[in-house]
């Protein structure tokens, strides 16, 4: 059987994505992107190869994406993580009925794209100039709050009072606002549902930019803190899609590319 990867080298993580020859989701793995990308990279490949009881002769066609894709030299191709996000939401769309607005939110940047209906850009703004919108942010604060970024979602659905604000828009001034609102004896909850009330705010404001259009997918790692999906659905006052593996969603369209550029040249 022929097998096809994607593999989206981002800021703060490493996506691997196989698919087989029917298009259809062989397996994942995400890993830090660390400071040493191809090496990371490369090991990513092998570990989920490996996983999957299969090696690299059966891979027939390999694409990079990401913000260190040119430093993969053993890939067939790159392209764009615009390009590969809007080919993996679409495909991953498909069950959920067709998705034409992307919210991707990453680790150093967040990205808003709008599709047609065959899964082509249309549309899209970027936003990497501050990362209060981004991952890191999430990252700074539940490091100051000492809690999991796992357990940001259960302390947003935790917080009984109204979500605080939280207003500096470079990390490291809300970094400073999160500190003090600690020092006034605030709940770590309404701290936690403040700074997902403002990354909404910011992200929804960027969507409006692309022009919003239903269905809504949310991707990149974040779309994994349930919280922060509550608070976009909120400001956005419509309900998103958001797949199984939202983090892999860029790699797994760069996979989907490489089995059709590879089925192309075959025919
Ligand atoms: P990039 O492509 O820029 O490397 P990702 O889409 O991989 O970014 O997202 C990375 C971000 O995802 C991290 O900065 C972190 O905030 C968030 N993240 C990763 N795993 C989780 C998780 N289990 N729960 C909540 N957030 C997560």
């Amino acid at each position: 059987m022929n097998y096809f990867v994607g593999i989206d080298i981002g800021s703060t993580a490493i996506k691997v994505a196989v698919v087989d020859e029917a298009g259809r989701l062989a397996g994942v793995h995400v890993t830090a992107s660390g400071s040493l990308f191809h090496k990371n990279a490369k090991e990513a490949l092998a570990r989920l190869l490996t996983d999957l009881k299969l090696t690299r002769d059966d891979v027939r066609y390999l694409i990079a994406t990401g913000y260190g894709r040119k430093l993969f030299k053993e890939a067939d191709d790159s392209i764009s993580e615009i390009t590969a996000n809007a080919i993996g939401a679409h495909e991953a769309g498909k069950a959920f009925g067709g998705v034409r607005t992307i919210i991707n939110i990453g680790g150093q940047d967040s990205k808003a794209i709008q599709i047609d209906a065959d899964g082509h850009v249309v549309n899209f703004a970027m936003n990497d100039k501050c990362a209060a919108g981004t991952g890191r942010f999430l990252d700074v604060a539940a490091r100051n709050l000492e809690i999991d970024l796992e357990e940001l979602g259960d302390y947003h659905f935790n917080s009984h009072s109204a979500p605080l604000a939280i207003n500096s828009t470079c990390t490291v001034f809300a970094e400073s606002e999160i500190i003090g609102l600690l020092a006034s004896g605030h709940d770590k909850e309404a701290i936690v549902a403040g700074i997902h009330y403002s990354i909404a705010k910011r992200t929804v404001r960027l969507a409006k930019r692309v022009g919003i259009e239903d269905r809504v997918y949310f991707d990149g790692g974040p779309a994994l803190n349930k919280g922060l999906v509550a608070a976009i659905e909120d400001e956005l006052q419509r309900q998103l899609v958001v797949p199984e593996h939202p983090q892999t969603t860029t790699a797994f369209g760069a996979a989907i590319l490489a089995r059709n550029e590879y089925l192309a040249e075959q025919a």
